[in-house]
């Protein structure tokens, strides 16, 4: 049974595709401006909403909310009008007579989930893709965040028409109903639980899906790594958002020569970065997400290491067994397993056995040679990668952001999202000076066979 409410919006959306995807780039590039200005113009409410759904400090809300949505939108009024030129293409011999080219089409009306962890960030920066590609559609952030859900509605309500853009707030349920409506396109960012959930949702109408997934994003710090100076980045990349990032540091391993080294840097990082009361550690979502951490602090198999005060959640865990629930799940907090390993062959051995180590969204490789470099990056997979640095790749316009398998597919970011968010259709246009396909056309008389294959082994 679909909510005929949801069910009406969809269909004044679905209806004013045809139109919406025939609006110049003047007017998305308008629309655009006028979500910057809003953003700017509401910075503090931005903050105030993050701080009271989950604490966000008002500096991460800054660097890694506002900051990231006002310089994608930047990056598209500067480069849209590029992006939406046909690109015009060659063609081989036996097309002789005919002009091609690659015509960008909004894909139609679309459906955007966003997650909580980065509730602003994550639902408008793919909303900007899917707006300057020519979309309508229906947003729905995340439920848990509702004070920032609510101010995305207040945004989008006053920068698009009612038959452009809506923003949907509800509960899973409401994410479930909307499921059920057809989109042309799906842009899912959240769990591979979830995710699976939306893409057997989507195979029934056949519509395309990007999915944002998560996973255990591992640390790799070999014998040569400039342990001294990069430890800060170290902790920053386990606890900015207190660690419930999509690519936080899950996991590290650490060479035998240097664990030592590691840990006892890492917790005088830690209390440096952090210290006691300090207001700089946002909270962690929900109690449902503090239980499933605290579980994971009882129940590993290894030897727990305290960060902070003992009852904090902060921990590092040594040598947890592989089969315990803090090795299979998505950690997504602040609690760290540390191994050991001996040498690069055996520890990539271990990420090929190990399914829970597969395809990670983010791969750190903490080294300063260039064969250990080189070595990590062929041999194991993730969906990105930083180099004796962690999570800013994301920060990067001109570098695609996705997974791979299990921590996602397709790809985001600047001209990644424009893409996602468009249909790349080829268009042929025939002139009538040439006829030379005639030759293809029955009855195969004559030498057309054999001029056919002369063509065939030039290659052209
Ligand atoms: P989630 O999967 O629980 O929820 C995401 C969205 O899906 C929400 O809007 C929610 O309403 C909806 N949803 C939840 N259950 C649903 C169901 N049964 N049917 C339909 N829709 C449903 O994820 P979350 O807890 O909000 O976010 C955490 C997860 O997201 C982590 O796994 C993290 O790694 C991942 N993540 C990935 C990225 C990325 O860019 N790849 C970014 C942030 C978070």
């Amino acid at each position: 049974m679909q909510n005929p409410e949801l069910a009406g919006q969809h269909r004044k959306l679905y209806r004013s595709k045809f139109q919406v995807k025939t609006w110049s780039t003047e007017v998305r590039k308008n629309i655009l401006i006028s979500m910057k200005n809003w953003i700017l113009n509401n910075e503090d409410k931005i903050s105030e909403a993050l701080r009271k759904d989950f604490k966000k400090p008002a500096f991460e809300t800054q660097a890694t909310e506002i900051y990231p949505c006002i310089t994608e939108i930047n990056f598209f009024l500067k480069n849209l009008d590029e992006w939406c030129k046909p690109k015009w293409v060659p063609s081989g011999a036996l097309l002789l007579g005919t002009i091609n080219k690659i015509q960008m089409e909004a894909k139609g009306c679309v459906l955007i989930f966003g997650p909580w962890n980065y509730p602003f960030q994550l639902s408008v920066v793919p909303l900007i893709g899917a707006i300057a590609a020519g979309n309508t559609g229906i947003l729905k952030p995340s439920e848990l965040t509702p004070h920032t859900s609510q101010l995305i509605q207040e945004m989008v309500k006053e920068c698009c028409r009612d038959d452009h853009f809506n923003v949907v707030l509800g509960t899973v349920e409401t994410a479930k109903d909307l499921l059920k409506l057809e989109f042309d396109h799906i842009f899912f960012t959240g769990s591979p639980n979830v995710g699976k959930i939306v893409m057997k949702a989507a195979a029934e109408n056949l519509t395309s899906v990007t999915l944002e997934l998560g996973g255990k994003s591992s640390a790799i710090i070999d014998q040569s790594a400039q342990i001294p100076v990069l430890i800060k980045n170290m902790v920053f990349g386990k606890f900015l958002n207190n660690g419930q990032a999509c690519v936080a540091i899950d996991t590290v391993f650490v060479h035998e020569d240097r664990y030592n080294e590691f840990v006892s840097e890492f917790k005088k990082m830690y209390l440096q970065m952090y210290p006691s009361g300090t207001e700089d550690l946002c909270e962690i979502i929900n109690q449902k997400n503090r239980d499933r951490l605290s579980a994971y602090k009882k129940d590993h198999g290894g030897k727990l290491i305290p960060l902070g005060k003992e009852d904090d959640l902060a921990c590092l865990i040594e040598n947890p067994q592989f089969d315990s629930p803090v090795m299979q799940e998505e950690i997504f907090g602040p609690i760290l397993p540390v191994y050991r390993f001996s040498t690069l062959d055996r520890l990539i051995e271990l990420f090929h056995q190990q399914k829970s180590l597969h395809n990670p969204l983010a791969l750190y490789i903490y080294s300063e040679d260039r064969n250990s470099q080189d070595q990590l990056l062929s041999q194991i997979p993730s969906g990105g990668v930083c180099i004796n640095d962690c999570i800013v790749h994301l920060g990067n316009h001109h570098l695609p952001f996705g997974g791979h398998r299990s921590s996602g597919m397709g790809q985001y970011h600047g001209e990644y999202s424009f893409k996602t968010f468009s249909h790349l259709r080829a268009v042929l246009k025939r002139t009538l000076l040439f006829r030379l396909t005639h030759f293809l056309y029955a009855p195969y008389k004559g030498y057309r066979l054999k001029i056919l294959r002369q063509l065939t082994r030039w290659g052209i």
